[in-house]
């Protein structure tokens, strides 16, 4: 402590002018400073000194209002406390201040003032002796019996208070080992005095007069406490705790009528049971709040609970009870929506002003949940984005790829720690309305786990019957979710649980097509690509045989999500050349190697490349735009990724191309055969499932049956087709799993190919299901499959006949592009798949001519 120290204060001291409180030797006061003349004292003296001295610094207390001492210098209290200054802390919220920690070391009186700017300094005497403390008990017995008097009220004060807390054990200690003379200071800095009585005991300078003064302070403190310790008794409130006694606190006539710590402690729970009765909330939850409020009051905020609990009511205040936003839907404005934000999609966005036309003739909520399949990047989630701007309604992403934990949706229970809401009333809680747009992303990717089934519980929150009371474990109590509009997104139909897809109404959104794509671009696309990179029109220009040059050779994908990253990185490459300036006017790629000097010339003539705003003049027209052809095509996305590869693997027998669909949409697959000596087996490979392995004995099964009728034979000469041969058939990526019927037809082409030696068309597609009699069975996912073939460059598709009516459904520039072969066997399957057909005939010519 200050006083156990030696030092002699300075007889300059930098004064800073107090205005509340009232520091005393001995004591530690945090005090705030934000007046200009303590500003600049903190700034200049207390920032910049670096030796001890400069730290110390007399406090003045009680003068007026210091914001207000800009011009003129109040009048100063005669006597200060010479302070050192343990800690500065600055802020800058709400306005510009410090914080102080000072510690008092003595008394001092003004002598003269000695400057009063930029902070006032003054020359000092010091009035406490410190080293008088220091130097033993020797004062003792002047002061005799007013000292020993003290002491004895001093500890008798302590000892009333609770032994058990560390800091009144150390206080009993301090009062045997600190010299009495301190005291007086010490415990009037830390009993409850007012600032008038503290301003008192600072000028009574003598030690004797300081003793007599503080005497009745003691004696007021100790009836103080026993006058509460009686009324908690009679209260028979056992509990006890310390009443910790502090400075500033102003006692009313002579006792403590109120426990007013406990009463500040609390006062933020009385701000939260406050808006808690003001809250909206339903009556249940009302109920559980108060309940719970009434327990947090009794909780010490060193429990654990104590968090989890405010927490929780704190949660339970800020969840929009009753807040909505006020639906503004007007069906012509959302068709207007809608065909603004997206290109094509004529079925979806049909659909779906269906359905919000119904909504607004109905005004309630209750009917299937919209769930949009299709492959990514096709527009699912911007599509639920301006649902919800056709509305006027918060829009609110729930991911749920890989949610495997049924809390992830229905929250934790209370009683766990680190407990939290589901993701449902997260984002309630995030939109701060109950009538959002919720987008459920990716439900087919909801996976099981030992923590229960996702999906269950999402049963729960779509369910129009049963969400207006949805009850979220950590809650506890029913939200009512009926206002909120879910629609959700999959890939595909197959991995939701059919519980679930029950109650959605599925949409497909199919891929597009490459004319789609190539508009999607530029109306959409591209401008949002140029924005996001601070580009204009005049800078750069992408023609449309540069958007298709991308989409067929750096893109193979159903959406348009990988096109618009190539986009992106296009508008980046070509922002660098903008903020360089150097950039030639129609090839930017060729600069680089004969033209690059040029290029360099042209800078170090015209500009400083140091300097931004020359090399900003340099960007400029005329040389604008840039235009973006396959040269720079190539220099900015790098050799083109996708070649036209079909025909070159279709050079010899026993190759035929299917086509497959999947969750990002259709592709077309190449089916491999090749035959050995052996002893009648087939092999399969390509992770294949059980049912296309199924097809795969169909195949063969049917050709074995059929080899005489066209003259299929093994390499002996054979009819029995897998005589001393084996057969290996095999599905390339061999890494992605394949299941399905739709391979049926490829895989009998494939060897029917194989057997004849013949080359199967190297511009035919196929698909369909097969029998053991040679019916061809309709599949599903025909667009898709069809934008594939399409996208590769094929230009015949075999179809099974039953699935004609799905052509409609494919734009008619693709159709005019295709030529569409619909079999209903695989006589005309086969004959359409190679040049010249298969008939009987036909390969009896073929089987003489190789001969
Ligand atoms: P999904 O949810 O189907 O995976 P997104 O909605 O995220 O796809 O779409 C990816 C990007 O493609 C978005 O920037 C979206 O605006 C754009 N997009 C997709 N389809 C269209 C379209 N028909 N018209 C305009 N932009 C589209």
């Amino acid at each position: 402590m200050a006083a156990g120290s030696a030092i002699q204060i300075p007889s300059r001291l930098p004064l800073l002018l107090t205005h509340e409180s009232v520091l005393l030797p001995g004591s530690t006061m945090r005090t705030s400073v934000d007046s200009p003349r303590n500003m600049q004292l903190v700034r200049s003296r207390l920032l910049k000194g670096t030796s001890l001295r400069s730290t110390i610094i007399g406090v003045i207390p009680n003068t007026s209002d210091p914001t207000s001492d800009c011009d003129d210098l109040p009048n100063l209290h005669r006597i200060g406390t010479a302070a050192l200054a343990v800690q500065v802390v600055g802020s800058n919220w709400p306005k510009p201040h410090y914080t102080l920690l000072v510690t008092g070391l003595c008394r001092f009186q003004v002598l003269q003032l000695l400057k009063e700017k930029p902070y006032p300094v003054a020359e000092v005497q010091q009035l406490d002796r410190l080293e008088q403390f220091t130097n033993g008990h020797k004062s003792e017995e002047e002061l005799g019996e007013l000292s020993e008097q003290f002491y004895k009220y001093a500890v008798q004060l302590v000892e009333m208070l609770d032994m058990s807390v560390p800091a009144v054990a150390k206080l009993r200690r301090l009062l045997d080992n600190l010299p009495r003379e301190a005291l007086p200071d010490i415990l009037t800095s830390i009993i409850r005095t007012t600032n008038q009585e503290k301003l008192q005991i600072l000028d009574a300078v003598r030690l004797e007069e300081r003793f007599k003064m503080t005497i009745p302070l003691l004696v007021r403190q100790i009836e103080g406490l026993k006058l509460l310790q009686k009324t908690r008794k009679s209260k028979q409130d056992d509990d006890k705790r310390v009443v910790a006694i502090r400075p500033n606190r102003r006692i009313s006539h002579g006792s403590i009528t109120e426990d007013e710590e406990e009463e500040e402690d609390h006062d933020d729970v009385v701000m939260l049971e406050k808006k808690i009765r003001t809250s909206s909330m339903s009556e249940q939850a009302l109920k559980v709040c108060l309940k719970e409020i009434k327990r947090l009051k009794k909780m010490p905020q060193s429990m654990p609970e104590y968090a989890l609990t405010r927490n929780y009511l704190e949660l339970m205040v800020e969840l929009p009870w009753n807040k909505s936003t006020k639906d503004r839907l007007e069906i012509r404005a959302a068709r207007i929506v809608l065909d603004n934000d997206h290109y094509a999609m004529e079925k979806l966005k049909k659909r779906v002003l269906e359905y919000l036309a119904v909504r607004q003739l109905k005004n309630n909520l209750k009917g299937p949940i919209l769930c949009f399949v299709g492959p990514p990047g096709v527009g699912k989630t911007s599509v639920g984005r301006s649902i919800a701007k056709t509305l006027g309604r918060e829009f609110h992403r729930i991911a749920l790829g890989g949610v495997c934990d049924q809390s992830d949706i229905r929250g934790h229970r209370r009683t766990y720690v680190g407990s939290m809401p589901g993701r449902i009333i997260n984002g309630l809680k995030t939109v701060g309305v109950n009538n959002p747009v919720f987008l459920l992303d990716e439900v087919d990717k909801l996976a099981k786990s030992l923590q229960g089934d996702p999906a269950a519980a999402l049963l729960e929150v779509l369910d129009p019957e049963q969400n207006h009371s949805f009850t979220d474990h950590y809650l506890n109590v029913a939200f009512d979710l009926s206002q909120v509009l879910f629609i959700a997104t999959a890939n595909t139909t197959a991995t939701i649980p059919p519980a679930l897809l029950d109650r959605m109404e599925v949409i497909q959104v199919p891929g597009y097509t490459q004319e789609e794509k190539i508009e999607i671009a530029h109306r959409h696309l591209i401008p949002k690509q140029l924005e996001l990179h601070g580009l204009t029109p005049q800078q750069i220009q992408i023609p449309q045989v540069t958007t298709l040059g991308i989409i067929t050779r750096y893109t193979r994908e159903a959406g348009v999500r990988a096109l618009d990253r190539k986009l992106g990185a296009i508008c980046r490459a070509v922002a660098v050349k903008v903020a360089e300036g150097q950039h030639k006017e129609a090839k930017p790629d060729r600069a680089e190697l004969g033209e690059g000097e040029d290029c360099k010339e042209h800078v170090t003539e015209d500009a400083k490349p140091e300097s931004i705003s020359d090399t900003a003049d340099l960007a400029l027209p005329p040389e604008m735009p840039i235009l973006i052809d396959f040269h720079a095509l190539k220099d900015i996305l790098g050799p083109p990724m996708y070649d036209m590869e079909v025909s070159e693997r279709l050079n010899q027998p026993g190759v035929a191309i299917g086509l497959a669909w999947t969750p990002l949409g259709g592709e077309i697959m190449f089916v491999e055969a090749s035959r050995m000596e052996g002893e009648g087996q087939l092999t399969l490979t390509g992770q294949l499932g059980d049912v296309m392995k199924e097809s795969a004995h169909l195949a063969i099964s049917w050709l074995r049956s059929n080899a005489k009728r066209y003259q299929l034979t093994n390499a002996s000469g054979s009819f029995d087709l897998l005589d001393n041969t084996d057969i290996h058939l095999h599905f390339p990526a061999g890494a992605v799993t394949k299941d399905g019927p739709s391979a049926g037809v490829t895989i009998v082409t494939c060897l029917a190919s194989l057997f004849s030696g013949r080359l199967v068309c190297s511009d035919v597609a196929m698909t369909g299901e097969i029998t053991l009699r040679g019916l061809v069975l309709p599949v599903g996912g025909i667009k898709d499959k069809v934008l594939a073939a399409h996208r590769a460059g094929l230009k015949r598709i075999i179809l099974p006949q039953r699935n004609e009516k799905d052509l409609e459904e494919i734009a008619a520039p693709v159709r005019q592009e295709l030529s569409f072969v619909l079999a209903s066997c695989l006589d005309q399957v086969l004959n359409a798949a190679f040049d010249g057909g298969f008939a009987v005939k036909a390969s009896l010519e073929h089987l003489n001519s190789k001969l």
